[in-house]
C-alpha cells in the first residue's frame, strides 16, 4: 500500500467545499441564492467586512460557528445570510413551520437585527416575527408564532411561547444563532436558556457570534455544537 501523496483527493475532500471560497472579498463571489443576492444588492452590500469573510465560507456550508469579532464589524449578516439560503435550500415554505431562531439579549438588538433580516431577506418568501415582549400583545403572538419560519427573539418571551403557547413546535429547527452570544450564556440568561435548549432539536447548525470569544468548554457542551469553527477577528494596528 502507498501512503497518500500530500496533494491527494482525500485531503480536499475535507475541506475543499468551504476553501474555495476563502479567498472572496464580495458577496458576489459566494454560492448564494438569485433572493439573497438581489437583497444585499438592494441594500448596497458589496464588500465583505472581514468576520464575513472568514464565516461565511464555512456557515454557508452547514458548519458550526463561534465567531468573535468587536461591535460594528458586520456580525449581524455573517449569521442572516447562512439563515437564508439555509431555509432556502431546504424548500423551506410556510406549511413548515418554525426553522430558525434567532436569540438576542436584548429587545433593541433583537429589534435592530429583525430589521437587518427583513432588509436582506426581502425578495425570499419566509414569514419571520419579533418576539420580545413589552408592551406586544403576547395572546396575539400566540395565535401567529407557529406560522413563522424565522424567529428573532429575546430568550425571556421564546421561553414563555415554549411553556404557554399551545401546540409551540420547533421540532424541525435548522439554524440556531445567538446573537451577542457572550451575553446569552452569562449566568443570568442560563436558566432560560438552558429550558430552551432542552427543548431543541440536536441535530441542527449553531451559530454563535459576538464582540468576545466564549470558549468555554462547559458552554459548548450545552449548546452541542458540532465541530465549531473558532473564529476570532480583530483589526491590524
Ligand atoms: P455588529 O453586530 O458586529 O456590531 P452590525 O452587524 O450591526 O455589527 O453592522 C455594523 C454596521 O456595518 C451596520 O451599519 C451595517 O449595515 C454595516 N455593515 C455590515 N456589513 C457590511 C458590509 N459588508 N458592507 C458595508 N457595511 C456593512
Ligand atoms: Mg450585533
Amino acid at each position: 500500500l502507498q501512503p497518500l501523496p500530500d496533494k491527494s483527493p482525500v485531503g480536499k475532500l475535507s475541506n475543499g467545499s468551504f476553501s474555495r471560497y476563502a479567498g472572496c472579498e464580495n458577496f458576489s463571489q459566494l454560492p448564494l441564492s438569485k433572493k439573497t443576492k438581489d437583497g444585499l444588492a438592494a441594500a448596497k452590500y458589496k464588500n465583505m467586512t472581514d468576520i464575513q469573510r472568514a464565516s461565511l465560507p464555512h456557515s454557508l456550508c452547514g458548519r458550526d460557528i463561534l465567531g468573535a469579532a468587536k461591535t460594528g464589524s458586520g456580525k449581524t449578516l455573517a449569521f442572516v445570510m447562512p439563515v437564508l439560503e439555509k431555509l432556502y435550500r431546504a424548500r423551506w415554505g410556510p406549511e413548515d413551520g418554525v426553522g430558525c431562531i434567532i436569540m438576542s439579549p436584548t429587545r433593541e438588538l433583537a429589534s435592530q437585527l429583525f430589521e437587518v433580516l427583513k432588509s436582506v431577506g426581502k425578495f425570499h418568501g419566509f414569514s419571520a416575527g419579533l418576539l420580545i415582549g413589552g408592551r406586544k400583545d403576547v395572546d396575539s403572538e400566540k395565535e401567529h408564532v407557529n406560522d413563522l419560519n424565522i424567529l428573532v427573539c429575546t430568550p425571556g418571551r421564546l421561553l414563555q411561547h415554549m411553556d404557554e403557547t399551545p401546540n409551540f413546535d420547533c421540532s424541525q429547527l435548522q439554524v440556531l444563532v445567538l446573537d451577542e452570544a457572550d451575553r446569552i450564556l452569562d449566568v443570568g440568561f442560563k436558566k432560560a436558556l438552558n429550558a430552551i435548549i432542552s427543548q431543541l432539536p440536536k441535530h441542527r447548525q449553531t451559530l454563535l457570534f459576538s464582540a468576545t470569544q466564549t470558549k468555554s468548554v462547559q458552554d459548548l457542551a450545552r449548546l452541542s455544537l458540532k465541530d465549531p469553527e473558532y473564529l476570532s477577528v480583530h483589526e491590524e494596528s
